[in-house]
């Protein structure tokens, strides 16, 4: 069996490596011309880790990142309100959380791919049926017939839009800046995500390497997210503690993304005939629990499980069915926690603050275990 999968990110990638591993050739079709990589960071959470760890690229990635055994929730001077802590997890399953660069990872995924062909240039534009098999039409003008195909084509999956035309992409309403700098950050953060959160907007900053930092913004816009100007980031940050606004203030304007916010709407249906979902194209999730690529990694490991023991169709089926519960969750809780973090009212922050520094670290660590544990195929 060959298997075509549309879109190099990387949930398209993993699943390659993944497929290549059980001896299951694959064609990868990319729209971009080249595979740039992304100026900013990724935090590989335990579970990413431990599917890394069974195709033999843990040892890799955590000699390219560096390790987080906490994730703290704070307020925007930067005083604790929540933590998790990850070293319980590190010692469960034998893998740490790992902050990387994403270019690096996409180098290191691409350099895992030994038998897999990545045809760039071709952006999907259109599926046709023609008997048993996929007509798969590009931009380019190409053509080319497909058995099974892999849509790991992203939120706006065009894949996705061919097999269910109705799904519904939700909007935030949240502006989202990203970026990496050369940055020495106090050693007391250096193995660890923190989020600050302020009023109606947060920041998040982790290490990824020694003295670069990869951080990330976030403001509530009303109608559009052209509310907003870049050169005002500084002003926006202005009341959270001095590491954050020298963060701002050491990065290049024009080596910052911005991004609005969104996630897929979950729905009950990933795959169709011999057209599956993976990733972001099935189940895209809002950024607040830093899983989108994680679950995207799972995808992968457990298609490419179920593809080595059954046939597609009941591959497609078991996948789903062993996936779309934990990604789902993922996809609301995050939503949630979405809104939850950009509450305006001042007495409501309080409350939700002072609720969430009594949380025992027992309920966090129950949540990160749903989270963190693998389905087994
Ligand atoms: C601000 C922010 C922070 C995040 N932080 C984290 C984090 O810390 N940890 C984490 O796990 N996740 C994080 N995520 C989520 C993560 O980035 C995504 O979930 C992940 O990249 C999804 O991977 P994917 O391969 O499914 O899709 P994508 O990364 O979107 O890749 C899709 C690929 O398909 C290609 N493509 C698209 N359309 C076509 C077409 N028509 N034809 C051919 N090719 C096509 C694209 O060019 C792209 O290469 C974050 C997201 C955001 C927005």
């Amino acid at each position: 069996m060959s298997i075509d999968i549309i879109g190099a990110g990387i949930g398209g990638l993993t699943t390659a490596i993944a497929l290549e591993k059980k001896g299951i050739k694959t064609r990868i079709f990319e729209q971009a011309e080249q595979l740039k990589p992304v100026g900013a960071g990724i935090i590989l959470a335990n579970n990413a880790m431990q599917v890394y760890e069974k195709l033999g690229l843990r040892e890799i990635i955590e000699q390219n990142g560096n390790p987080i055994s906490s994730m703290n929730i704070t307020k925007a001077n930067l005083t604790a309100i929540s933590k998790v802590d990850l070293k319980y997890f590190e010692q469960k399953h034998n893998v740490k959380n790992i902050a990387i660069h994403r270019g690096k990872l996409q180098e290191i995924l691409l350099d895992q791919l030994k038998n897999s062909q990545i045809a760039l240039n071709h952006k999907l534009n259109s599926i046709n049926k023609i008997g048993n098999q996929n007509q798969l039409v590009f931009d380019n003008g190409k053509e080319l017939t497909s058995q099974v195909a892999i849509g790991a084509d992203g939120l706006n999956s065009v894949v996705r839009q061919h097999i269910f035309p109705k799904n519904n992409i939700r909007s935030a309403k949240q502006i989202c800046w990203r970026g990496v700098t050369e940055f020495d950050l106090p050693k007391t953060y250096g193995n660890e995500l923190n989020e600050a959160w302020g009023k109606a907007d947060r920041f998040g900053f982790v290490q990824i390497a020694p003295n670069k930092v990869y951080w990330y913004a976030l403001k509530t816009f009303k109608q559009s997210a052209n509310e907003y100007d870049i050169e005002n980031l500084e002003n926006y940050f202005k009341d959270y503690n001095t590491v954050i606004r020298d963060i701002i203030f050491s990065t290049s304007k024009n080596e910052i993304h911005t991004a609005e916010i969104s996630d897929l709407s979950p729905t009950n249906k990933w795959f169709k005939d011999t057209i599956c979902l993976l990733g972001d194209a099935a189940h895209a999730t809002t950024p607040n629990m830093g899983q989108g690529a994680c679950q995207a990694i799972e995808d992968a490991y457990v298609l490419s499980e179920c593809l080595n023991k059954y046939d597609y169709y009941n591959a497609f089926k078991q996948y789903q069915k062993l996936r779309l519960p934990k990604a789902h969750r993922v996809v609301n809780t995050s939503w949630k926690i979405g809104k939850l973090a950009h509450w305006k009212n001042p007495i409501s922050r309080k409350l939700r603050n002072t609720v969430m520094r009594l949380t025992p670290s027992k309920v966090n660590r129950i949540q990160s275990e749903i989270i963190f544990k693998l389905e087994t195929v």
